[in-house]
């Protein structure tokens, strides 16, 4: 073949497999967003008609773009449907509320079992699999790119907005963390000065969790939280957005510095 013409063939080539995902994305994102959708979100995110609408309109945004470009399969049985797809994206894209960080470049794939799953392997491995559950797992995040997530916890968790456990938040909170190439409790931050402000509010917050476990005192994060600072950044996560108010009225460093991360305030749609 002509070697120009192999060139432009090559080039056509490039151009195209670079604009065409593009497209793809711009056409997804938008389309209408499907009354259908509209309906679980009212019916399974406990906060969703709390939001205000310009969060609400930014959040259908995001739905569309995680849906379009993560791929969702069942396991154990479980057949994937949009209730389910609509639901755990919802949840996943709150963390991504008012940031303009891409969402969840690494993570491809969400594998959903019906519950709780069980799987033989050390709570944090070598691979860099965080997993959260006692006796079957209800969800786990992988660093290469995979969250596994047990259906019948992520409706109740979803529905019930307020008890601060929330297991889509929880492991997508882990997939944030890991974007640094590690999950150790520090997310990708703006500068020096937040990565002092975040290691001083969290690691005196993460010994107090850890205080209190040891003597089995009562605390608004759940215990889970001090097992190690992946950990406790994921279960601060889930008091955040859960349970706001007490959050800042009785953890207010830790509250203003997840506040500032997130760029929300939950506490004006509780
Ligand atoms: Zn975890």
């Amino acid at each position: 073949m002509n070697p120009w013409i192999l060139l432009s063939t090559v080039l056509v080539a490039i151009v195209l497999a670079l604009w065409i995902p593009r497209f793809r994305l711009k056409r997804a994102v938008s389309a209408p967003f499907p009354e259908q959708w509209v309906e679980i979100l009212e019916r399974n995110i406990g906060v969703y008609r709390n939001l205000p609408m310009p969060l609400r309109l930014q959040l259908r945004l995001l739905i569309k773009q995680f849906l379009h470009q993560k791929h969702f399969s069942g396991a154990g049985g479980l057949e994937v449907t949009d209730e389910m797809r609509v639901t755990i994206a919802a949840q996943a894209c709150m963390l991504q509320l008012n940031r303009d960080s891409g969402l969840y470049p690494r993570l491809k794939y969400i594998i959903i079992y019906p519950s709780a799953f069980v799987v033989s392997r050390p709570e944090m491995d070598q691979a860099g699999v965080v997993s959260h559950g006692s006796k079957g797992l209800l969800g786990e995040s992988w660093q290469n790119g995979k969250v596994i997530l047990a259906w019948d916890n992520v409706l109740n968790g979803a529905r019930n907005f307020v008890d601060g456990s929330n297991v889509v938040l929880h492991e997508f909170t882990h997939q944030l963390d890991s974007e640094t190439g590690s999950a150790d409790g520090a997310p990708l931050l703006a500068g020096e000065s937040s990565y002092r402000s975040w290691a001083g509010a969290l690691s005196s917050e993460f010994g107090e969790l850890q205080r209190d476990a040891r003597v089995g005192k009562r605390s608004l994060m759940d215990h889970y939280g001090a097992t190690n600072p992946a950990e406790f950044f994921a279960v601060a996560t889930e008091t955040f957005f859960e349970k706001p108010r007490r959050m800042a009225k009785h953890h207010q460093e830790l509250f203003e510095v997840l506040k500032s991360y997130y760029r929300v305030d939950p506490r004006e749609w509780q």
